[in-house]
Parts: C-alpha cells; structure tokens; sequence
C-alpha cells in the first residue's frame, strides 16, 4: 500500500515545488518513489527532479455534436445543461464548449438522438525518470528511483480537473511506494481533486501576513476535508511572528524550516535542488519523510510500514 503525500500552498511561489522535488530526491536512493505534478497550468517538478518527459497520453473531454437534421429544438438538453453551455438562440442549439464539462447529460435527455459525444483534446500526461535518482536495477536488488508523472494543459484551457485526475490515475499505477502529489496554488477546484485521497498533506507557507492569510485558507480546506496535515515553513527568519503565533494557537505541527538565504534563492533559479549538493539537507527531507509517515499513522490504529 502506497503512501500518499499531497504538497500544497494557499498561494503560488512560497516553495511548494522545493519540498516535493527535495522530498523525493532526498527518499529516491531507497524508495521507489512517484511524483505527481498536478500544478497542469505550470508544471516544473522536471526541473529539479532532472526528467526528460515524454507524452504518454492525450486527455480530452467527451462533448456534445448536435445533428441538426434530427434536432426539433425541443429545448431538454438546455434544460438538462447545469453548466449553461448550451443555449437555444433562434432556430439553432448553441454551443459554448469552454463551459462544458463532459458530463454527457444532454446526450442522455435527447428524445430524439442527436446529440453524439466527441472527444475535445485538453491536455496531455507525461512520464519520465530523473537522471539525478534513476530506477535501480531489480538484479542487484537495489529498490529506489523517483519517477515523474506530470500534466500539461493546452494554451487557454480552463478545465485543469479531467488532467489532474489522469496524472493521478497514472501515478498510482505505477505501482510505486511513496507517491507525492505537487498540487496547484490556491484552494479551487483542482487542489480539492489534487489532495482527495492524499494520507497527509504538507502546507507550504512563508512567514509574511501575505502566507498567513493564505495558509489560513489552505488550513479551512484540509479540516473541512478531514486530512492530517502539518506545515512547512519556507523562508523561516523573515521577522513575522503571526505565522507562529497561528500555528502554536492552533496546534499545528511545523514538520520542517527551510531558512531564507540568497544561497537557497540561487539554487532554485538554477535549477538544483538543495538535497544534491548538502547532505544536511539530505537528512532534513528524509526526516520529514519520516514525521509524515509518523503523523499519517497517528490515530488510524493502522501501522504504516516505513518502506
Ligand atoms: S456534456 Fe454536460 S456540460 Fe457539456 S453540454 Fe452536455 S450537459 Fe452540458
Ligand atoms: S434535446 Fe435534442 S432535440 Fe431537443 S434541442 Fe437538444 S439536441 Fe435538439
């Protein structure tokens, strides 16, 4: 049974990416370890984790094609519509596929049959290996590696949830021990898709009111959720004390500080990972590891085996 650990951040740029691709390297000499790049309008986990990506897969949208010819312009499948991507304009049934979301229940309404369902391409799955921890040789018994898995969504595409569930579903067949889920900014529909199953989310925050406000909502989606989860603080020294003062009145755990440093600052903009050049920081992520694996257990009755 894998463990599933889901990355996230009420905003975007606060080191969501830095902890997973540092959380894998740092397990990959000995776990067999999947990431997830759910983050489908940015993906960059390859950076870091040093993946070539090839395509493994189209992801696209069943929508509706109406037969004019067979259509009476009775109205029911702009009825049935809950997304109002179909309208009755004149003598003519519109189509407003950007609102559409595949759910097929226009065809279904249809008394007289003219509605088929076609596939409208929205994005793509990826796969590759990082060339920093590559699949170890099951001949000489070694047991690591981190694959990436990763989602791409076309230029202008809205629907980012249809994606995520595909680098989902293609993580967890790989059949790996440890799957890490990057998820996007924010707290919409796609960190919701992103982070339902996960056994422990880790919350990327930094410590200024901006990330205070936003880890506060991060927090509200996880409760409401029923996830465990604990925080990470990225750029800890930076002076603000409302992020401890929230974190020690509500009882959340910090499981890991990443300092503010220009020498952080610098790697990430290369392009390395902290974990590839300091062993310190080897055992600071494998430790988190560990508190994760630790917290995700707590309560369930149900030991986890720490692979
Ligand atoms: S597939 Fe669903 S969302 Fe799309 S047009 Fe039909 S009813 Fe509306
Ligand atoms: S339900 Fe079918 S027949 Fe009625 S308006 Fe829609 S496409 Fe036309």
């Amino acid at each position: 049974l894998a463990i599933k650990i889901a990355v996230a951040s009420g905003k975007g740029g606060t080191g969501k990416t830095t902890v997973v691709t540092n959380l894998a390297l740092a397990i990959g000499d000995t776990k067999k370890v999947v990431v997830g790049d759910c983050d489908v309008e940015e993906p960059n986990s390859h950076i870091f984790i040093g993946a070539d990506m090839k395509k493994v897969k189209d992801v696209s949208l069943l929508v509706p094609r109406i037969d004019e010819n067979l259509c009476d312009l009775c109205g029911e499948c702009v009825k049935a519509c809950e997304y109002h991507a179909l309208a009755l304009i004149g003598d003519r049934v519109m189509f407003f596929e950007e609102l559409c979301s595949g759910c097929g229940g226009c065809a279904l309404v249809c008394p007289q049959r003219a509605i088929t369902e076609v596939e409208r391409p929205i994005g793509t799955v990826r796969r590759g290996v990082s060339d920093k921890k590559p699949l170890a040789d099951p001949q000489k018994g070694g047991a690591g590696g981190v694959v990436l898995i990763d989602g791409v969504l076309n230029v202008g595409e809205a629907r980012a949830t249809p994606v995520i569930k595909e680098v989902k579903r293609t993580a967890e067949k790989e059949g790996r021990d440890v799957i890490i889920y990057d998820a996007p900014p924010g707290t919409s529909c796609p960190v919701i898709e992103t982070l339902s199953g996960a056994d422990f989310v880790l919350l990327v925050t930094e410590p200024t009111p901006f990330g205070l406000h936003d880890l506060k909502l991060a927090v509200d989606v996880v409760k409401k959720m029923g996830l465990r989860f604990g925080v990470v603080i990225n750029k800890d020294g930076l002076g603000y004390g409302g992020l401890e003062e929230y974190l020690s009145e509500e009882k959340i755990p910090v499981l890991l500080r990443i300092p503010h440093s220009e020498k952080t600052a610098s790697m990430y903009s290369m392009g390395t990972a902290l974990v590839e050049t300091d062993e310190k920081w080897k055992k600071e992520f494998a430790g988190l590891y560990e508190k994760t694996v630790a917290l995700s257990n707590a309560g369930d009755g149900m030991k986890r085996e720490v692979v």
